[in-house]
């Protein structure tokens, strides 16, 4: 039950619900099978408020909390992996980025526009050989002049065909111990240089934009560098205690959908002369999966509060993410298993799930990373 959300979040998850089983759910089997990213949508939640959820109204934003955005990334997830997916990365890895440690030219030329859904933003980070150790980033950034310029190559990076900018992340020098000094960087996809492809073929979250990026010799002013050119790992490493709190929300939203749709199968499939909801080894998976929703969903609000009141929240989220992902892989299974062998035909749509929640355990930090995170935490 939703009893501790208040008003305002109990509204928003109302409004989203609504929006996403209109606008997204009837369409999600298609455009996973045509791997087909949803703008249209994207506007219309634009319309909403939805890009700009958690951002103050002077930032073209909604003004709403993380626990509201937690929600609507749920409700959309509910609907389409990859539409929540795209949406979990624009809001908390494009734009929250800008808001958290970017100028106030900054926030107004590239923040306000994405916060009222006119432009999409992405981020990154990854790299074909720098991933979990994304310290190991091999993209330069070197200055010359006024301007900074770049050569690299990013991977699997969401969103960026359709975004305005990318914050990207790259080596500007050696501090006194050796170790690379990593800065963040906003630019624009229209810079010549930059190129950006999307010929990926995904297991799952097919309705998200996924994208390869090069650099060369792309050339942006200094003042598109994003916060302290000293601490851009610091930067994205806080970026990814929010995103990842967006990620645990989406793994909610998806095992929600397959949960749903196994409960609804389970009384309607007869077999042995009555519903299989009957038997007590289905009644035992059903239980074990909404208690388990149920708790990751907790999880998902109070590292969303904690972020929320200006406390620290890293371990909360980290815990959030590895055991709603989790959770999610194990409930989308347990979901096919309940459907059986129709759990395995596409038309039942629980199959998706399944691999739309997989990435659940991979991106933005996977399981194993969230385990060390978490024992850093405790000061192991
Ligand atoms: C669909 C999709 C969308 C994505 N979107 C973005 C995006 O928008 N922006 C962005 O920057 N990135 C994005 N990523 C990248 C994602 O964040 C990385 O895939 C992830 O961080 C893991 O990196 P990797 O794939 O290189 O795996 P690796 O780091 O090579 O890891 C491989 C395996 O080794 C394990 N491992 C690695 N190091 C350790 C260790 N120290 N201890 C124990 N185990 C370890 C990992 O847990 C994993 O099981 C996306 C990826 C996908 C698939």
């Amino acid at each position: 039950m939703d009893f501790s959300l208040t008003k305002e979040q109990q509204m928003i998850k109302e409004m989203v619900r609504d929006f996403a089983e209109k606008e997204i759910a009837p369409y999600a089997a298609k455009w996973d099978e045509e791997a087909h990213f949803p703008l249209d949508v994207f506007r219309k939640m634009g319309e909403l408020g939805l890009l700009g959820l958690p951002f103050p109204e002077k930032y073209g934003g909604a003004g709403g909390d993380t626990i509201s955005y937690a929600i609507a990334v749920e409700e959309i997830g509910r609907a389409c992996g990859g539409t929540g997916l795209s949406y979990a990365a624009a809001v908390s890895l494009g734009a929250s980025p800008i808001y958290y440690f970017g100028t106030e030219e900054q926030k107004q030329k590239w923040l306000v526009p994405m916060a009222k859904g006119e432009t999409l933003g992405a981020f990154g980070l990854t790299e074909p050989n720098a991933g979990s150790d994304a310290g190991g980033t091999r993209t330069t950034a070197v200055l010359d002049g006024d301007e900074y310029v770049i050569n690299g190559e990013k991977c699997w990076i969401t969103n960026a065909q359709y975004a305005r900018q990318v914050i990207v992340t790259a080596v500007t020098g050696k501090d006194a111990r050796g170790k690379n000094i990593i800065t963040a960087l906003i630019v624009p996809t229209d810079s010549p240089g930059f190129t950006i492809r999307s010929n990926y073929d995904k297991m799952g979250v097919r309705a998200s934009n996924t994208c390869e990026l090069v650099f060369e010799n792309v050339r942006v002013p200094k003042e598109n560098v994003l916060g302290d050119p000293q601490k851009g790992f610091k930067q994205f490493l806080y970026t990814l205690d929010g995103g990842r709190i967006s990620i645990a929300a989406l793994a909610v939203g998806i095992a929600q959908a397959a949960f749903e749709k196994a409960l609804q199968y389970a009384k309607e499939r007869v077999q042995f002369g009555q519903p299989i909801s009957k038997f007590q080894a289905i009644q035992f998976k059903l239980a074990d999966m909404a208690m388990e929703i149920e708790l990751a969903r907790n999880m998902v609000y109070k590292a969303a509060w904690l972020k929320d009141q200006g406390k620290p929240f890293t371990k909360e989220a980290s815990f959030a993410k590895l055991f709603a992902s989790e959770m999610g892989f194990r409930v989308c299974n347990q979901a096919i298993q309940i459907h059986g062998g129709y759990g395995y035909m596409k038309e039942y749509g629980v199959e998706r799930h399944l691999r739309d929640v997989k990435l659940m355990e991979i991106g933005e930090g996977t399981s194993e990373i969230q385990r060390l995170v978490i024992a850093r935490q405790l000061g192991c």
